[in-house]
């Protein structure tokens, strides 16, 4: 989209609070926010919300900041909550002197014991202060400071997901918006840090819908311009409910860790709440680079109704991914998860090429390489019984197999997969394919699941595959 000339530069933010690990919500936020001002010649700015001290915690600073690093939503600038008192006082002071805001003596026991009373006049639970037309310093140790809010008004504002939303400003009471005139709260800091940081549009989770009335009431009374706000729909577990781990939920580093590439997690999440226009035969695209991501997304066509986090179609976007990466990129994206195969693999790449050949089309996550590829490195280690391919198949008949297998292997010198399953395929028509394969993929790999015999004995060689086959044998003597 062109700028228009004289346009105000559009500016977005993330403002994560460092309570815990970066989890998809927050992730889908940043990349909504990143793209969207990325696609204006924007910035993107990290805000650390951590006014908290209590439940802030640097470790989840660190985690917020490698997770955005990982998926490479970089950020123009960067600002910390925590450093930012003095701006906060300024403007706290400013609105004490205009009598806007005032000095709350109320305790927490006076406040739940209101909300007591309120409720059994089945009354809306608000605190509308006795000491709110007092003006002037207070000692604020003993208090907090509220918003003097002003009954009369309706709030509206035009939310460019879900079109016009209104409130009764009045259901807010006088609101809270710092502990003492160096701690504002979560509603006040973000005012405040929206205008400094010269934000042009919120686009937040819709769980904040219900701050955006006191947050605008508190633009009002500094006399602010409002941002344009954009509340991204709630992300739902396949049952619908509340996201959680049961529905493969995990935080983006442990996405990392378990081997998702980050360009199929920033597509997954960039279809949490929005989808293209289908093309002309009805089709909706569903792979996406971040280039693309950046010509095709738009604000909004971003869909109002939760969005259900499907893992299936994560793990989708992943095989599709790793499928399409290059051979030195694919390699070198396993090196974390084949650290213990890394001396062998270096003495042999040619091996260590067609292992990759073979796993690249079968991988779901990056982490599957270990026991997929260990079967060409290490001696296999199973239990007999493994080798019966059903109950019931008798001891003799495997060992006839293998051994008329061994003799095949033996005796050929053409060393390749098809080869190989053409020297066996009269011999194992005749006597049953999984009465065969099942014991000579066994004796191969060791494993219950693996690729096909003949593909492991063309990676394995010759002796290896023969070595195998005769311990297999050896252990029905
Ligand atoms: N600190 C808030 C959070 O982590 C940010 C909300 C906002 O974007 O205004 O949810």
């Amino acid at each position: 989209m062109l700028k228009e000339k004289g346009a105000k530069k559009i500016r977005t933010r993330i403002a994560p609070s460092p309570t815990g690990p970066m989890h998809a919500g927050t992730a889908r936020s940043a990349l909504f926010n990143f793209i969207f001002a990325k696609q204006h010649g924007g910035d993107f700015v990290l805000r650390i919300e951590d006014t908290d001290l209590e439940r802030s915690d640097t470790i989840f600073e660190k985690d917020i900041r490698e997770s955005l690093e990982w998926l490479g939503l970089d950020w123009d600038e960067f600002y910390r909550q925590s450093e930012r008192a003095d701006i906060y006082e300024k403007y706290l002071k400013n609105l004490l002197d205009a009598g806007l805001i005032f000095w709350c003596p109320h305790s927490e026991e006076d406040l739940a014991k209101e909300r007591q009373e309120q409720m059994s006049r089945k009354e809306a639970m608000k605190h509308v202060c006795s000491h709110r037309n007092k003006t002037g310093a207070m000692d604020d140790k003993k208090g907090i400071l509220r918003f003097k809010n002003n009954f009369s008004k309706e709030i509206s504002f035009n939310d460019l997901v879900r079109g016009d939303i209104s409130f009764d400003s009045g259901i807010l009471g006088d609101f809270s918006i710092a502990k003492n005139l160096r701690t504002p709260l979560y509603n006040f800091a973000v005012v405040i840090d929206d205008r400094e940081m010269a934000i042009t549009h919120v686009i937040r989770g819709e769980d904040h819908i219900s701050n955006t009335p006191k947050q605008i009431l508190l633009q009002n009374a500094l006399d602010f311009p409002r941002p344009l706000y954009a509340h991204l729909p709630l992300i739902l577990g396949l049952d619908r409910s509340k996201l959680s781990k049961r529905h493969g939920a995990k935080s983006v580093l442990e996405y990392r860790k378990t081997g998702y590439l980050p360009e199929a997690l920033l597509n997954f999440l960039i279809l949490l709440g929005w989808h293209p226009a289908p093309d002309k035969d009805g089709r909706e695209k569903e792979i996406f680079t971040k280039k693309e991501m950046l010509q095709e997304f738009s604000l909004n066509k971003v869909q109002k109704g939760g969005a259900v986090f499907t893992i299936d179609k994560l793990n989708w976007l992943n095989r599709t991914f790793i499928k399409n990466l290059n051979q030195a990129d694919f390699s070198e994206r396993l090196l974390p998860f084949t650290e213990d195969l890394a001396e062998k693999i270096n003495e042999n790449h040619d091996k260590w090429s067609k292992v990759l050949s073979l796993t690249k089309e079968r991988l779901t996550t990056l982490d599957e390489i270990g026991d997929m590829a260990e079967i060409f490195y290490k001696d296999p280690f199973y239990p007999k019984e493994l080798l019966f391919w059903k109950e019931g198949q008798s001891a003799e008949n495997i060992v006839r197999h293998l051994r008329h297998i061994h003799a095949y292997l033996s005796g050929t010198n053409s060393w390749n997969k098809k080869d190989l399953e053409d020297g066996i395929a009269e011999y194992s028509k005749k006597e049953g394919r999984g009465e065969t394969l099942w014991p000579f993929r066994v004796a191969l790999s060791g494993k219950r699941h693996s690729a096909g015999p003949f593909e492991i004995a063309e990676i394995l060689g010759k002796e290896e595959s023969v070595k195998r086959i005769e311990k297999a044998i050896k252990m029905f003597e």
